[in-house]
């Protein structure tokens, strides 16, 4: 696998297995200065089992989570558009060979229709999800046409603000009509940076090839798109190596691009009807072990978006927020089609299953309790503060005071339209509360969008 050097892996945690103890602390301390760590540094806190030595991790990823991110959580809704698949992932429902599935590509109708349904639940942010289509069906044109028809959908007040996607790998061509189409960011996870294992795992079609795969990001950057997601599917080899593999990945990018991922996405592997594989999955990642990957992942690249999906339960969710993620899903299905049914993906043409079921309205009930700020900004990418412009203002801090007031302004807007009776009056409490901690000159700002919101503007943002 192309810059991801195996041995330097190994021999990294073979040395932070001997290091001191004390060193953790040193680390801790460049941590909370807000400094990206090396790949040696992130293996030294990987290896950590001591549970005083751990809760020391966990206070310092919360600190570190608090400083850059503040109190809020971006929400978005995944759209499955196409479960028609030329791989065969061994861990996926959508893999080609799988006989238990209906095969479906949404027409644009339907995704119209989709997004209807999701626009009038209140979202705002989607990340458009497919299988691999063969070339002959042209997915680039398919792709560009559905996030149009995504951006042209509405209902009263409502229209989809950001579309990320999570496809297959593309050429620098097609990357650059998938910019041109309005895209934020493309998601691309290696699953696993253990080459044995990435061979094993994906026997056939295109996916078999990792260095393509691992390519994917460079062709996304040099065509222009600015924004990147990497992700590690937790569960297929030994989540040490995996996440040190991640960092990998990382290093080789900012040292070719200048920047790194906009975000990184943290699954572990669901059971999957027709995919053997997930009923004994080789690495199963515990919980604990997961939240220290959430956190050390906080730690080592401080200002890199962190994504986790329903795939988690709601109390799993709730302690990975606090220790880390900055993004998360509601109310997903993950069969195409699946948001005109009443089915919480239980269907048999889902892609996995899933643990948090809830809806959007009791997502962000349940943020709000936790004085967490339920977020639907994607004024950067509309302002173009993506890749290294965003970087450039996240690091001094300067876009966090922008961030505090952009996500109460898309909280009010969903609080006015679209919340229950009960998250009305929490949220509204919650924003006043926030607000009354405000500088005067930001008060007034912020009071001066809420009027506008007030006499029904929408979307409106700094
Ligand atoms: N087909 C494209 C690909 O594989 O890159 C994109 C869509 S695929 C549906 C999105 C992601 O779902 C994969 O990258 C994989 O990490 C994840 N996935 C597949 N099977 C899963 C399972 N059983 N549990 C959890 N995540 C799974
Ligand atoms: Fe296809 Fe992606 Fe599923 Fe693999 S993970 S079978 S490429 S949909």
């Amino acid at each position: 696998m192309r810059y991801i050097d195996q041995n330097r892996i190994k021999e990294a945690l073979k040395e932070a297995k001997a290091a001191e103890p004390a060193r953790i602390d040193s680390i801790l301390k460049k941590s909370k200065s807000l400094k990206r760590l090396s790949l040696e540094e992130t293996a030294a806190l990987l290896v950590v089992k001591d549970k005083d030595c751990l809760a020391k991790i966990f206070s310092a990823a919360t600190y570190v989570k608090d400083a850059i991110y503040g109190k809020r959580i971006v929400l978005f809704a995944p759209l499955y558009v196409s479960n028609v698949c030329v791989n065969t992932c061994l861990y996926c429902a959508f893999k080609g060979d799988n006989k238990l599935i209906e095969r479906k590509v949404l027409t644009q109708e339907e995704v119209r229709q989709q997004i209807e349904w999701l626009l009038k639940r209140g979202h705002k942010r989607i990340l458009l999800v497919a299988g691999e289509l063969v070339p002959a069906r042209s997915p680039i044109n398919y792709y560009c046409e559905t996030i149009r028809t995504i951006y042209a959908a509405s209902t009263g007040k409502n229209k989809i603000k950001r579309v990320n996607i999570n496809c297959a790998p593309l050429s620098v061509e097609d990357f650059r009509k998938l910019k041109e189409s309005g895209i934020g960011t493309y998601q691309v996870f290696q699953e696993t940076y253990h080459e044995q294992t990435y061979r094993y795992v994906h026997p056939s079609g295109p996916k078999s090839d990792p260095d393509n795969r691992l390519d994917a990001v460079d062709r996304a950057f040099t065509a222009g798109i600015d924004d990147v997601g990497l992700g590690v599917l937790y569960g297929l080899y030994d989540y040490q190596f995996e996440t040190l593999g991640l960092l990998m990945h990382i290093e080789h990018l900012e040292e070719k691009f200048g920047v790194g991922p906009h975000t990184i996405s943290v699954p572990r592997i669901e059971p999957a009807i027709g995919a053997d594989f997930t009923k004994n999955i080789p690495y199963q990642l515990s919980d604990e072990d997961f939240k220290k990957v959430v956190a050390v992942l906080r730690l080592a690249v401080p200002y890199t978006g962190m994504i986790l999906s329903t795939r988690e339960t709601p109390q799993m969710r709730n302690e990975l927020v606090n220790l880390g993620i900055s993004q998360i899903s509601a109310e997903s299905r993950t069969a195409p089609g699946g948001y005109s049914t009443q089915d919480n993906n239980l269907g048999n043409d889902t892609q996995f299953c899933l643990s948090d079921q809830r809806s959007l309205d009791e997502v962000i009930g349940s943020l709000i309790k936790e004085e967490l700020i339920p977020s639907f900004c994607a004024a950067c990418y509309r302002k173009e503060r993506t890749g290294e412009v965003f970087m450039s203002l996240a690091k001094p801090g300067a876009i966090k005071e922008k961030c505090d007031i952009n996500a109460l302004i898309t909280l009010k807007e969903y609080l006015d339209d679209f919340a229950s009776s009960d998250v009305k009056k929490s949220g509204y409490k919650l924003i006043n509360a926030i607000k009354s901690k405000f500088s005067k000159e930001k008060q007034d700002l912020l009071n001066k969008h809420f009027t506008d919101i007030d006499k029904g503007t929408r979307d409106t943002y700094i």
